[in-house]
Parts: C-alpha cells; sequence; structure tokens
C-alpha cells in the first residue's frame, strides 16, 4: 500500500482504532476510513496512543515498528514514535493500516499546557481546561459525523457549553456534518466467518441466525413467541436511552415481542436490565460484556435494532443492522435521524424506507419512553404483514452504508484545505 508519487498525505490523530483498540464508533471510523480514502488519492498514516494492549497486539501480529523520533522531553519526559504497517484480517481478506505509535502514556499527568493560551477564545472552558474546545476553536476546519448533529451542537440542549464556539464555526461555513459509513468488507452477512451467510437474495441463512440467536440467549424455548426479535448491542450509559428501554420494553414483550442485549457500562442499568430479563424468563436476554463476535450473531439474528439514543453524532449500531437485516428502530436525532428512512406509509410505498423512527428531536418531539413504546408497536404490528415486512428488509439491506460518497467528500475537504 505504499503511495504513489501523487498521493497526498493524511495524519489521522486518534485514542483508538479497531482492530487494536476499541471502545466504541470511533475506533470502527479510524480504522475503516483509510482504506476508503486510498483509492481517492489520501493516504492516511494513523497515529495512537502506545496503549500496552496495543503494542502487544503489533507485536503478536508480526508487525515492525521503526523508530522514527524520540526525545527526552516531551513536556518533561522521554517518548518515542515508532511506525510500522499492521496488517488487519477482515472477512474479505484484510487491509493494511499505516500506524505510528506515540510510546509516552507515563507522561498524562505530567502534562503542562501553555499558559498564554488559557482564555475563554482558546483553552480555557469555565475556568477550567478544555482541549476540545481549543480544537474547535483553531482547527482550519471542524467536522462531526452528521449534518443533523452539526446543527444540534450549535444549540445549547446538544453543546454541552460548546454551542457557543460550534455556533461560530457553523455560522462561517467551517463546519461541516459528513456522515459515518461502515467497513462492508468486515460487516459483510454472506463472507462474515461469524454467522451463518446471508444476503438480500438469499435470506434462509438470516433464519438459521435468528433461531441460534434465541438458542443462544434461551429465548422463545417453544417457538410460540409471534412478534419480532430485537436486538440491542451498546454502551450501557443515559445516552443510549437504556432507561427508555427498560420502561418501554414491558409493553413490547407482553404484546409477544422478544428481546436479546448484550452491553455493558452503567451498574444501575445492567441491574436493571437483568431484572427484567428475569420478569420475562424465555422472552427476554441479557449478556453483560463486551464480545466482538457476538455483537455480528446479534445483528445477524435480529428482527430489530434499537437504538433510542437522547444524542447520537451519528452511531453505527443502525448501519450494521440495517446491513444484516436487522432493522434499525432509532430516535431522530443526530445521525439517526440522517441515516433511517421511516417507514410511513408513504416511504414504505415509495420503496425508501429502511426501519423505523421515533420523536424528531429538529421538530421539537422530545425523546422518551412514549415514543419509543409507540416506534414499537408499528414495527410489531409491520411484522404481522411478511410481504411488506420481506420489502423493507430487502431496501433496508441494499441501502449503500459503505464510505463511498463520505470518502469523498473527506477527500474533497482535504483537497480544499491543501489548495
Ligand atoms: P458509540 O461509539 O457511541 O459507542 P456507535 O453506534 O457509534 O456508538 O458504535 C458502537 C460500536 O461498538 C459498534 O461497533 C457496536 O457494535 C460496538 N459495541 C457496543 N457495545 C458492544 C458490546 N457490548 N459488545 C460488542 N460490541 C459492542
Amino acid at each position: 500500500m505504499s503511495p504513489c508519487p501523487r498521493t497526498r498525505r493524511v495524519l489521522s490523530v486518534a485514542s483508538e482504532c479497531a482492530p487494536l483498540i476499541k471502545t466504541g464508533g470511533l475506533a470502527d471510523v479510524v480504522g475503516a476510513l483509510p482504506a476508503a480514502l486510498e483509492p481517492l488519492g489520501w493516504h492516511t498514516r494513523v497515529l495512537l496512543p502506545g496503549y500496552p494492549g496495543v503494542l502487544a497486539q503489533l507485536a503478536e501480529a508480526g508487525t515492525t515498528l521503526r523508530r522514527v523520533w524520540a526525545t527526552e522531553d516531551l513536556f518533561g519526559g522521554p517518548a518515542t514514535v515508532r511506525r510500522g504497517v499492521y496488517r488487519t484480517t477482515g472477512g474479505t481478506g484484510g487491509t493494511e493500516l499505516d500506524l505510528m505509535v506515540l510510546d509516552a502514556p507515563h507522561l498524562f499527568d505530567r502534562l503542562k499546557l501553555p499558559t498564554w493560551d488559557f482564555h475563554p477564545e482558546s483553552l480555557e472552558y469555565h475556568g477550567l481546561v478544555s482541549t476540545l474546545k481549543a480544537g474547535m476553536v483553531h482547527a482550519s476546519r471542524v467536522t462531526t459525523v452528521s449534518p443533523s448533529y452539526a446543527t444540534e451542537l450549535a444549540t445549547p440542549e446538544f453543546g454541552f457549553g460548546l454551542e457557543g464556539v460550534a455556533a461560530m464555526r457553523l455560522d462561517r461555513g467551517e463546519m461541516t456534518g459528513i456522515l459515518n459509513g461502515i467497513d462492508t468488507a468486515a460487516w459483510d452477512p454472506s463472507t462474515d466467518p461469524a454467522v451463518t451467510p446471508f444476503s438480500a437474495s438469499d435470506l434462509a441463512g438470516k433464519d438459521a441466525n435468528r433461531g441460534a440467536l434465541l438458542a443462544e440467549f434461551g429465548l422463545d424455548p417453544a417457538g410460540d413467541r409471534p412478534g419480532p426479535l430485537a436486538v440491542v448491542v451498546t454502551r450501557l450509559t443515559h445516552q443510549k436511552g437504556v432507561d427508555l428501554l427498560c420502561d418501554a420494553l414491558p409493553g413490547f414483550l407482553d404484546a409477544g415481542g422478544t428481546v436479546a442485549v448484550l452491553g455493558s457500562g452503567d451498574p444501575g442499568y445492567e441491574f436493571a436490565l437483568g431484572e427484567l430479563a428475569a420478569r420475562y424468563p424465555g422472552a427476554m436476554g441479557v449478556w453483560i460484556g463486551y464480545d466482538e463476535a457476538l455483537s455480528h450473531r446479534m445483528y445477524a439474528g435480529g428482527d430489530l435494532v434499537l437504538v433510542p439514543s437522547r444524542f447520537e453524532p451519528c452511531g453505527l449500531t443502525q448501519l450494521y443492522g440495517q446491513r444484516y437485516g436487522a432493522l434499525p428502530l432509532v430516535a431522530a436525532t443526530g445521525g439517526l435521524r440522517d441515516t433511517v428512512t421511516d417507514a410511513t406509509p408513504e416511504n414504505l410505498d415509495a420503496g425508501t424506507a429502511t426501519g423505523f423512527s421515533f420523536s424528531d428531536v429538529r421538530l421539537g418531539g422530545t425523546i422518551d419512553a412514549g415514543g419509543l413504546g409507540f416506534a414499537l408497536g408499528r414495527a410489531a404490528d409491520l411484522y404481522r404483514d411478511a410481504d411488506a415486512w420481506d420489502r423493507l428488509r430487502r431496501t433496508a439491506m441494499t441501502t449503500p452504508v459503505d464510505w463511498g460518497t463520505s470518502a469523498s467528500r473527506y477527500a474533497d475537504l482535504f483537497g480544499e484545505l491543501v489548495g
């Protein structure tokens, strides 16, 4: 993958990068975008902190790291930057990542930031230091991962105190929302080694995955639950609307739906979900933990993937669900609003619907359990119409969710910046 002479270069500086280190969607994006930018003439090198786990995986993969820079004094301590090419494996072969790691994590507590930059137009944030704010102020351009979230960020409700800076950059046309895509090679139901293969044109494997997932969670043992199987794959936090799920799911379960949850996070939510599952044995199962392969099996087996986030910069789980025929049921906020076309009668007739959404925040809607419950009811109703469900699922599975368009938008933006 060595760049040709006319290839231009981007340095992507990130705190995580799949498959080396992942806590959420950022890692997926940082890991997948380089391969999508390469054919557009942009070669990406990723700079990551040299976490011990990252260094161990690079060693295990036989990645040779060459020292390219070292100092005895990076903010008061020694640091080394090493470079190598890490080969990843995916469903259809894998790609290469041009990687640099900064081996310096013992320095963080000694980080000294310049005092001359400590004022409200830069680092200072209500008397504290915010490097995020400084970045938003000083960057040539600011991007975020969906058009809706770019405008939401400029409001007090979503800006979390940074709405002033966001509004300023947005007004000047210097902040852009570019939707995330997904790595469609690593997430391809027809080649994914974690699941029984299937595709939009051959859905038999989808049924096999559904049955296997039910068995794995000990659900629907008598095979008589008539409703859809809804899956949830998420960090268990307030942002992700886990409390809304706890309030809305009983109605769905009582009406014959089935639920499987994979997640970890806030112990209160872990407990609440466990309690709910105990109230609905055979109808709801919860797996507390982080398990990448199980997440693939969940999307492959589910009829619906639930994403009732209170805010969501882009969200990836709805895209994985869509690709694996687990129709996304989402709160209409941020990137969820921009990626899911609601199954209204008009959109169903037009063949454009890809899932279900509720409570559009930009139309003044509130994301609450009532809206979620109503959307779950709509989904369960449509599930009874096997032909309509089949059409909706095929549309969802064949709607592009790859990096194509978005990588071009990044390439255009980078091109504008370098002139
Ligand atoms: P966020 O980055 O806010 O957590 P995203 O939807 O953008 O949300 O990305 C979440 C990513 O993390 C997806 O790849 C999802 O499959 C994965 N994920 C979340 N929780 C788990 C879990 N418990 N086990 C495995 N994968 C998970």
